[in-house]
């Protein structure tokens, strides 16, 4: 069986003592193991600081870029070996695993084309010089440079070459070197992405920690960063660790968030049926475990049964088996302990809304002579509770993470639908789907500071609408409160989490040839 090693200090290393194990979700397989245990995580930091830090600071940004691109090429080369990594480990179906890694490669593109917009330097400018005395030679000029540290990435489960990929990207091109450390469960795929990068990385820019986290985070200094994605508790637990409290690193978390979708009730034909298509999009794909997937949807009323009807039609032509087979259109959750976090979840969210599809007893519609027993499979569910929520609801509170919708109805007012998804409390995304300018300006601005992004949609855009849970590199990713607070992507705004702003004050004319060397 396979032991996943970890690439710290440049080379491949084992943990030993304790491991975890690495299943495959639709059969219940072992297919690997990992350990961090006795791994000198102290000095692997060190290592990423002293080796890694000046060999991208000392590259311009023009290089950065060229070497992002690289990586984007090397993961596109592996793309079949990594597409099967995620049937086997993440119960990806094929379209699931593409959307994973091609989505990782894709990232690092953007990012390596929009390195050429920022030139040949390594310094970045923070506006214009400002004049700080009379006569104009003093002056103080804002500028961006990268931290000092190191980028701790720990990533969820969900996204395990993604993940990796989108964090990589900007810190990289920002300028500092990455220790990633996947979640456990599913880390065979970014294992062999790492596999892949190592050859055309500078040394000590990117390390890999497959397994627990171990003691990493006793070891974080003032200058480095950590940004997370995962579950609301251990976002805090990282918050609150006592080192990184006392050393001052920055923390960028992304985590829960109940995103929803709306629909006016005078939405046409186009902008209706785009709702539909986003809606069994973002319940079935990577089976509902997208921190973007849809977790409320706002109906209103008099189009309650049309909706049901065909969203129940949707699910109805929904393949769930073993993500290697053909026609499997949805493969199981990443692990049995996700299935039985799913399970505990959706019993709450039953005690508040009724079944329309599915459930826990739900049948799952696999191929015919094909045993399911074996795997965590979790068939797609539509709950519809009487009407709006309480604030304290679950329905507006708990996530469960698996393909889980709850339909709510509303009265169709914009003010009733803002009213409710903001009981979320911050979140990802959200959408609204409505061609009456009146009700989309007061969703928007009722809704926005509530948000990290709003994908909006009408008839005109309806047919070309991207699905919201679609994180695209260009825009930003994160969301306030519940959501964790974090910002990531939306362009070269991705970077401002890696780097330190500095105003040298001094000598105008000197000090722009100094800088602009
Ligand atoms: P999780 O249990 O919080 O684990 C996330 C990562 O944290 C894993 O790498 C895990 O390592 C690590 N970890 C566990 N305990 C830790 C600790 N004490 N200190 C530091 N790191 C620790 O979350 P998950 O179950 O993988 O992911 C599911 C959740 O992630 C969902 O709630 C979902 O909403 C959220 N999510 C959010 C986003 C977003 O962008 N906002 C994206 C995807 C998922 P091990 O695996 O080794 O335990």
């Amino acid at each position: 069986m396979k032991n996943l090693q970890s690439f710290l200090n440049g080379k491949w290393q084992s943990g030993s003592g304790k491991t975890t194990q690495l299943f495959n979700p639709s059969t219940g397989a072992v297919l690997a193991t990992c350990s961090t245990e006795g791994l000198d995580l102290k000095s692997a930091l060190e290592f990423a600081r002293q080796v890694g830090g000046p060999a991208l600071s000392n590259m311009s940004f023009a290089e950065r870029g060229a070497l992002l691109v690289e990586m984007s090429k090397a993961i596109h080369a592996q793309r079949e070996t990594l597409i099967e990594l995620g049937q086997q480990n993440a119960g990806n179906t094929r379209g699931d695993a593409k959307f994973d890694i091609d989505g990782a490669s894709h990232t690092l593109m953007h990012y390596g084309k929009l390195a050429e917009t920022l030139g040949e330097g390594n310094i970045l400018f923070d506006g214009e010089p400002e004049p700080v005395a009379r006569g104009g030679r003093l002056v103080g000029q804002h500028i961006l440079v990268p931290r000092g540290g190191v980028a701790i990435h720990i990533n969820a489960f969900n996204f395990p070459a993604w993940g990796l990929a989108e964090k990589a990207a900007c810190a990289l091109l920002a300028g500092m070197p990455v220790l990633s450390k996947p979640a456990s469960s599913t880390a065979l795929m970014t294992h062999a992405l790492v596999e892949a990068l190592t050859p055309i990385m500078p040394e000590g820019t990117l390390s890999l920690l497959c397994g627990s986290v171990g003691d990493l985070l006793d070891h974080v200094e003032w200058a480095d960063v950590i940004a997370f994605t995962g579950s609301a508790d251990t976002g805090e637990k990282i918050r609150s660790h006592p080192q990184v409290l006392r050393s001052g690193a920055a923390v960028n978390i992304e985590a829960d968030s109940l995103n929803s979708m709306i629909l006016d009730p005078d939405a046409e034909d186009a902008t209706y049926d785009a709702f539909i298509r986003h809606a069994h999009t973002e319940i079935t794909q990577k089976s509902g475990q997208k921190c973007t997937a849809v977790r409320r949807l706002l109906v209103p009323r008099e189009r309650l049964e049309e909706v049901i009807e065909d969203l129940v039609e949707r699910f109805g032509r929904t393949v769930v088996g073993d993500p290697t087979l053909d026609g499997v259109t949805m493969g199981p959750l990443c692990t049995p302990s996700q299935k039985q976090a799913a399970l505990e979840g959706l019993s709450i969210l039953q005690e508040h809304a009724k079944v329309i599809y599915g459930g826990p007893d739900g049948e799952l519609k696999s191929q015919k002579g094909v045993d399911l027993s074996g795997g965590a499979f979790v068939c797609p569910t539509l709950l519809q509770t009487e009407g709006p929520c309480q604030s304290d609801s679950p329905i507006h509170n708990l996530e469960v993470f698996g393909p889980v919708s709850t339909i709510i109805p509303f009265d169709g007012s914009a003010a009733e639908a803002v009213k409710q998804v903001r009981y979320g409390q911050g979140c990802l995304v959200s959408s609204i789907y409505a061609d009456n300018s009146k009700f989309l300006k007061e969703s928007i601005l009722g809704l926005a500071a509530w948000h990290g992004r709003l994908v909006v949609v009408d008839e005109q855009v309806a047919e070309k609408a991207l699905a919201p849970g679609l994180v695209t590199p260009q825009l930003l990713h994160g969301g306030p409160g519940r959501a964790g607070g974090g910002e990531e992507l939306g362009g070269l705004r991705g970077m401002k989490l890696y780097q330190q702003r500095c105003a040298i004050q001094g000598n105008g004319p000197k000090l722009s040839r100094l800088i602009k060397g």
